[in-house]
């Protein structure tokens, strides 16, 4: 997983809250999770402390068996018994994994968190990125294979069938963590609140305590030193997620590299998509169909918007133009002086 950077943040800036007289004013922690600035923003009252680290530990739970940095998780002894044998692991790995890969198939392999052994040779969470020659992505590719992945529901396992296989989840993970931050703020009876995990946005309420929907600023992928909005939008559902090529993680030359990697290529995509927001009920789902439409692009993007339910996205190209989903039209608004156009 990336450890994000100011952008990955700002790409969540929330638009400033209640004005209403009397309304306490929100209480917010932070703590690095996941390799990344994770955030929740408690409106309406002070839950206290121990809201708070119920929430955070539930993350740290998902860490200790998500993350790759962590040596003894679920998923690096899946890693390790690649070719040998099938590791069993907790329930929510395995859906994790399961959903993961029900995702790989129907956004045509652009979500593939089989990618492990390109994302390594890029060194993307590492602190010594470099740019991989061509032969060895090539030979890398061969490891990659999401279908090369055998899931055992009776016997709870995984089974990388291939020496050298890594499983990622840095694509979904976020997602599925701030999922659960929420569900144990609202178990422990917070009504209003805004989960924000590095760009992975999951609100607790459907609307603010002062009535008004929640508003979530797109991050300007041209202009991310300011934090300036492409717009703002009003939430519908509970997950907002965006995937931009502004959180680059490596320049040589005069070339920068982003960290959403083509499956085909083995390079950071390049489909004319500056970035995708998501909107839907399930930030792990967000986080994956804004990881997809961007590696698919504007037009086969679109396509497999529409095969979905109830998601909603924002696409901004290189062009400068947004496209939206048709139940986005009457609650995003545009900002971005004049730079942006809206398509129809
Ligand atoms: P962010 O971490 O900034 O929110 P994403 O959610 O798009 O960005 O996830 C990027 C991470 O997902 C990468 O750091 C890598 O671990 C993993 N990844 C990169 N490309 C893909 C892909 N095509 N499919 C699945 N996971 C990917
Ligand atoms: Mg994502």
């Amino acid at each position: 997983m990336v450890v994000a950077g100011a952008a990955a943040l700002l790409a969540a800036v929330t638009v400033a809250g209640c004005r209403d007289a009397g309304s306490a004013s929100p209480v917010s922690r932070t703590q690095l999770l996941l390799g990344t600035n994770s955030t929740i923003i408690v409106h309406g009252g002070d839950p206290g402390d121990a809201v708070f680290d119920a929430a955070f530990g539930r993350v740290r739970e998902i860490q200790d068996k998500m993350s790759l940095q962590y040596e003894d998780s679920e998923l690096n002894e899946i890693n390790r018994a690649a070719g040998r044998e099938p590791v069993e692991v907790s329930e929510e790995t395995f859906m994790v994994i399961e959903t993961a890969l029900e995702y790989a198939e129907l956004s045509h392999g652009t979500f593939n968190v089989a990618l492990g052994p390109i994302i390594r040779a890029w060194g993307i969470a590492g602190d010594n990125p470099r740019r991989p020659p061509d032969e060895e992505l090539l030979e890398l590719l061969e490891l990659t294979d999401y279908r090369d992945v055998e899931l055992n529901r009776d016997e709870r396992t995984v089974f990388l069938r291939r020496e050298g296989m890594v499983l990622d989840l840095g694509g979904i993970a976020k997602g599925y963590a701030a999922d659960e931050a929420a569900r144990v703020l609202e178990e422990q009876g917070v009504e209003y609140a805004l989960v924000d995990f590095g760009g992975d946005i999951r609100a607790v309420g459907n609307r603010r305590p002062d009535g008004e929907r929640w508003r979530i600023g797109i991050q300007d992928p041209s202009d991310t030193s300011r934090g300036a909005f492409v717009g703002v939008l009003g939430l519908e559902q509970p997950s907002v997620v965006t995937s931009g090529d502004y959180e680059r993680f490596l320049e040589l030359d005069d070339e920068v590299f982003h960290h959403i990697i083509d499956p085909e290529t083995g390079k950071p995509a390049v489909s004319g998509l500056r970035s995708v927001t998501v909107e839907t009920d399930n930030t792990m789902k967000a986080d994956i169909h804004s990881t997809a439409v961007f590696v698919l692009g504007l037009e086969r993007g679109l396509e497999y918007l529409e095969q979905l339910n109830g998601v909603e996205a924002i696409l901004v190209t290189g062009d400068d133009e947004v496209y939206l989903t048709a139940g986005l039209q009457d609650t995003f608004e545009l900002r971005g002086d004049g730079r942006y156009t809206l398509m129809q």
